[in-house]
């Protein structure tokens, strides 16, 4: 309130214009506390006028006039007549102000601050020259001077009297002004003691709700707690919970974070500039509104957004800085139970992975594998069906080797089409949230199994694409990207173990193959002939020795003897069965195991090498044979004496003339 309107009381005057001595009585100080606004100080000496006259009916009987109170400016607030009472003024403005009636008390009583009496013919105003004016200021409890209380009286009363009746009901008022502060004060008390608690308990819920965030390592929990205390604290509040993160907790209020509309939702501006936004607006209805949007924010990142929304006038402005500190808190322990959550869910997938690799690593066979890897990778994304496919690349496609959809059991898929031709060909694992939503390439299992949920990864070893693992499911959306992750680690590791296994197997053949003639070693066939005289009832040897191979080797050098050597070890590949075994028994001599086979049927075979050889060597050479066999009824089954017969048999061979088969026991056939 400016100066201007409210001067401070001047010190030590009389109300009657006398100087006061030190003792003196005070001047008339009404219990009203400064106030904000004009229009609350006109109400607050209205209501203290009615209160008065409420109380003092019996006082006011004795008069015969009017009362009237005015404010600092002269102008009136209100006024109270006897019965049938009536002044000049009444009709017009009710304005005592010196502008408009001239002199009067009321502007006497401004002026010289002190109680006054203005007779009829002292007024200006000719409409007052029948009427006596008495007033007297009146000041709130800081001392400024805040308006007048007068009377109005006919000319003629006793109107000597007009200033002690003035001065005893300005008295009176003082003290109900008094009563009333009292009241006020009492009141304002209650109020603040109730805001005080009420303000502890809010700092005591949110130490212990921090307390309990710190203590939490869920997420879930987590967010229940700051629930919890907001609804505790602010019933009236609408609370959404916004996560940035796609989060599925069935009891909670927590939405997904949307930026679509970026600019006009103060929560994606607060998840965004990582403040607080708070905004107003009015409903249809006429109901004003207000929305807070608190970010969750922790020391990495922001998480989501606390939104809250409520009537205007059920909240206090201050609480924002609560909020504030309660989503702060919220943050980190958000973060600290995702960052548990998250390395809770490594410590799990690098214990599955190391689990399964061990186990990959077990076998060494292919199919093995395969098959392992795919009930594996079904049980650990609880997929529906699972297929593994193998790359034939001489072939140019990907042949199922392990699946637990039966249709897709050795089917083959042509490298160029499909999904898991696309796999192939970018080396990059995909997802399919909704097989049926986009127009994704055709999956032979994803329709045959009538599936919607899709993740594909290439199997990778040395950079080529060994082959390609499908896993799906029935559902829609229904893996997640942490699924999608840890197969593709998992594929790694598979990769790793099918080059391993591949690897193997190609060593185990170098160690048992011969390279120069691309038939077995010796001891291949040795330990496979002992093998097969354990469970089988017979079998045949022939041993093939190359005639005069030293000669050829004279004559054409080396590398020619190496090519006819070869080109009878093909002879011998391509006349027997694929259940015999040919295989180098040593320089320039071949052998053949034929298991379950009599002797004349292996005499058979033996010719027809030689004939072969005959006619299809180039330089021509021939061969000598000798063949030995086995009975389960012999008196002694062995390698050693089933080999010594079938040489003894090729020496006789030899001796006899070569190029024929002689068969142990000196029968002979020639050719
Ligand atoms: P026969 O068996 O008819 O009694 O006469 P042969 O000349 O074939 O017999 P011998 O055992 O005296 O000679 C075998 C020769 O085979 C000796 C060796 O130079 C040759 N030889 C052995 N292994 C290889 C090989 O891997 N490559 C070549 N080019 N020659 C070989
Ligand atoms: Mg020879
Ligand atoms: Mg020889």
């Amino acid at each position: 309130m400016s100066d201007k309107l409210h001067h401070p009381m001047p010190d030590r005057r009389t109300k009657k214009g006398k100087r006061l001595e030190e003792s003196g009585p005070d001047p008339y100080v009404l219990h009203i506390v400064k106030q904000e606004c004009e229009l609350s100080l006109r109400n607050e000496l209205y209501n203290l006028f009615y209160n008065w006259i409420g109380h003092s009916t019996w006082s006011l009987r004795s008069l015969i006039g009017s009362l009237e109170l005015v404010d600092h400016s002269g102008q009136s607030i209100t006024y109270f007549c006897s019965d049938g009472f009536l002044h000049p003024l009444h009709q017009d403005a009710l304005n005592w102000m010196e502008d408009s009636v001239g002199k009067s008390a009321f502007s006497e009583c401004k002026r010289q601050r002190v109680i006054v009496t203005v007779s009829g013919d002292e007024h200006d105003c000719a409409a007052l020259k029948d009427y006596v004016t008495c007033a007297a200021p009146l000041y709130d409890s800081s001392g400024f001077y805040i308006g007048s209380l007068g009377l109005v009286v006919k000319t003629g009363q006793a109107w000597g009297l007009l200033e002690t009746l003035l001065d005893s009901w300005i008295l009176a008022v003082q003290q109900l002004s008094m009563h009333s502060q009292t009241d006020v004060t009492s009141h304002n008390l209650t109020r603040q003691v109730y805001r005080n608690e009420r303000e502890l308990r809010k700092w005591e819920i949110l130490f212990q709700t921090t307390n309990k965030l710190h203590s939490q390592i869920d997420v879930n929990a987590v967010l229940s707690v700051v629930i919890d205390c907001i609804q505790e604290l602010y019933p009236f509040v609408n609370l959404d919970l916004l996560l940035s993160q796609d989060y599925h907790s069935g009891s909670l209020p927590v939405k997904l974070l949307r930026f679509q509309q970026a600019e006009n939702d103060i929560c994606a501006k607060a998840f965004m500039e990582g403040r607080v936004f708070v905004q107003e607006d009015t409903l249809p209805e006429g109901i004003r509104r207000r929305e807070i949007a608190a970010p969750l924010s922790g020391k990495q990142g922001v998480y989501g957004v606390l939104h809250l929304t409520y009537s205007r006038d059920t909240f206090d402005p201050a609480e924002i800085s609560f909020i504030t500190l309660l989503a702060d808190a919220a943050g980190n322990a958000f973060e600290n139970a995702k960052l548990y959550e998250h390395s809770n869910l490594l410590v799990d997938e690098l214990r599955l992975i190391n689990e399964m690799t061990q186990k990959l690593t077990q076998s060494l066979s292919l199919h093995e594998i395969f098959d392992f890897a795919c009930r594996e990778l079904t049980d650990i994304f609880k997929a529906d069906y699972c297929s593994i496919m193998q790359t034939d690349d001489e072939r140019q496609r990907l042949i199922v080797k392990a699946s637990n959809f039966p249709p897709m059991y050795h089917e083959h898929l042509s490298m160029g089409t499909g999904f898991t031709g696309l796999v192939y060909e970018s080396k990059e694992a995909v997802i399919v949230s909704d097989y049926q939503q986009n127009d994704y390439k055709p999956s032979k299992l994803m329709e045959l199994s009538n599936s919607r949920s899709m993740m594909a990864a290439p199997v990778l070893g040395g950079g080529e694409v060994l082959g390609v693992i499908l896993v799906v499911h029935r559902d829609p959306h229904y893996f997640s990207y942490d699924n999608f992750k840890l197969l593709q680690a998992l594929c790694s590791h598979i990769g790793l173990a099918i080059t391993n296994a591949a690897l193997h197997a190609e060593l185990q053949r170098l160690v048992i193959m011969d390279q120069l003639t691309g038939l077995y070693a010796r001891h291949y066939l040795n330990t496979q002939v002992q093998e097969m005289q354990k469970k089988d009832f017979c079998g045949s040897l022939i041993v093939v020795d190359i005639d005069y191979f030293k000669q050829v080797n004279d004559t054409y050098g080396h590398q020619v003897g190496d090519r006819i050597l070869m080109q009878v070890s093909d002879i011998l590949a391509t006349s027997i069965r694929e259940t015999d075994i040919a295989a180098r028994w040593g320089g320039e001599e071949l052998a053949i195991y034929l298991p379950r086979v009599g002797k004349q049927q292996a005499l058979r075979v033996a010719e027809r090498i030689r004939e072969r050889v005959m006619n299809e060597t180039d330089p021509r050479v021939t061969v000598s044979c000798g063949v030995s066999d086995w009975f389960w009824e012999d008196d002694k089954i062995s390698v050693e004496s089933l080999f010594y017969k079938a040489d003894m048999a090729l020496y006789q061979a030899k001796h006899d003339g070569r190029n024929q088969i002689v068969m142990d026991q000196s029968r002979s056939l020639t050719s």
